[in-house]
């Protein structure tokens, strides 16, 4: 397979029941979460946060990171209720980039999947040095090379279940120690397994460069990458076609939040027509293979049970969005469908010589 193609997917999908063909899967939720908890381990003790209701959720969802019933969703019963209403707007698959340290859940993935019939991606990786307990900060570039290859190859924290994606692994601003021994770890993994990596990158224009940098230098094939959050990371699109140019895909997977007020930062969020200019004029460009579209819902009010636009809304809401942005049918069905394939299917295993 060609990585850096732009034909109908080929190759083989890695979901949480098993492998399959990526010709034979449809419209796809390249970077969400379905079961996990966004709280930091510190503060997950007996909360007392009031439990949201059709009074409060405006309010809750408006200042999402600050009521801790909204940032965790655990149940998988839950998940299997919103994918059956993600299947309801045409959707096939769901990878849940839920990594280390955000209360990853490979059994309930695989119950939500066998309930609603719809195909879920688990992931392998870390998330952000603050979310993570000490044995595994202590982790050698190794050891923690070996953790990812297995959880893609074995299965995830003890099970048999297998990781078809590594990542979103988490980076803060400035990158700890920790974190840059997990991107050269999803670099190796990557060329080992054959599977993508999908980086969360600091809230510091900067941050995707030195990423970048890092993994490049570390033999990661940049075609196999995806940078997420740039509608927080450039909201004007700043630097974004900069960042195109070290070869890394780039991803707007805030779809959906469609207020300006960013909860964890003073930045100016754009509106979802705003994503797509964007994302049409890079595709004017020839960027449009390289551009990943999603939600990343990690609260309850973001999902359908909680009154949100859940995990469908780029499928039922994006296309007349998307024509109205003035991108083509086959752009649309680029990014709704062969993009995130392109990503999901395995590469051939082409481990670099060890130093
Ligand atoms: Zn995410």
């Amino acid at each position: 397979m060609n990585p850096a193609s732009d034909g109908e997917p080929t190759g083989r999908v890695r979901t949480v029941r098993g492998d399959m063909a990526a010709a034979a899967i449809g419209r796809v939720a390249f970077h969400e979460h379905l079961l996990f908890d966004l709280v930091l381990p510190a503060n997950r003790g007996s909360v007392t946060d009031p439990p949201i209701t059709p009074e409060n959720r405006w309010q809750i969802d408006y200042r999402s990171n600050e009521n801790r019933n909204n940032a965790r969703q655990t149940d998988p019963g839950v998940a299997a209720a919103e994918l059956i209403a993600f299947r309801a707007d045409g959707g096939d698959l769901l990878v849940d980039q839920s990594t280390g340290g955000l209360a990853r859940d490979p059994e309930g993935l695989r119950q939500a999947s066998d309930a609603s019939g719809v195909h879920v991606v688990a992931s392998a990786g870390t998330y952000c040095a603050d979310y993570l307990d000490e044995e595994t900060l202590s982790l050698d570039l190794a050891a923690l090379t070996a953790r990812f290859v297995r959880e893609v190859e074995a299965g995830l924290d003890g099970t048999t279940v297998r990781a078809g994606l590594i990542g979103e692994i988490g980076c803060s601003w400035p990158l700890r120690p920790f974190e840059r021994r997990a991107l050269q770890a999803a670099a190796r993994a990557s060329r080992i397994t054959g599977a993508a990596i999908s980086v969360h990158p600091g809230r510091h224009p900067d941050a995707p460069f030195e990423i970048a940098a890092i993994l490049a230098e570390a033999g990661a094939d940049l075609r196999r990458v995806v940078i997420c959050h740039m509608d927080r990371t450039f909201p004007g699109g700043e630097r974004v076609r900069e960042l195109l140019a070290t070869g890394v895909n780039v991803e707007w997977d805030f779809f959906g939040i469609e207020q300006s007020h960013y909860w964890f930062g003073d930045i100016e969020l754009p509106t979802d027509l705003q994503r797509l200019a964007l994302i049409r004029d890079l595709t004017a460009e020839g960027f449009g293979s390289r551009i990943l579209v999603s939600h990343d819902v990690c609260t309850c009010t973001r999902m359908t049970r909680w009154g949100g636009h859940g995990y469908g809304h780029l499928l039922r809401n994006g296309p007349a969005l998307m024509r109205r942005a003035g991108l083509a049918e086959t752009d649309i069905d680029q990014l709704l469908r062969r993009n995130p394939l392109r990503h999901l299917a395995f590469a051939d295993p082409a481990p670099l010589q060890e130093s």
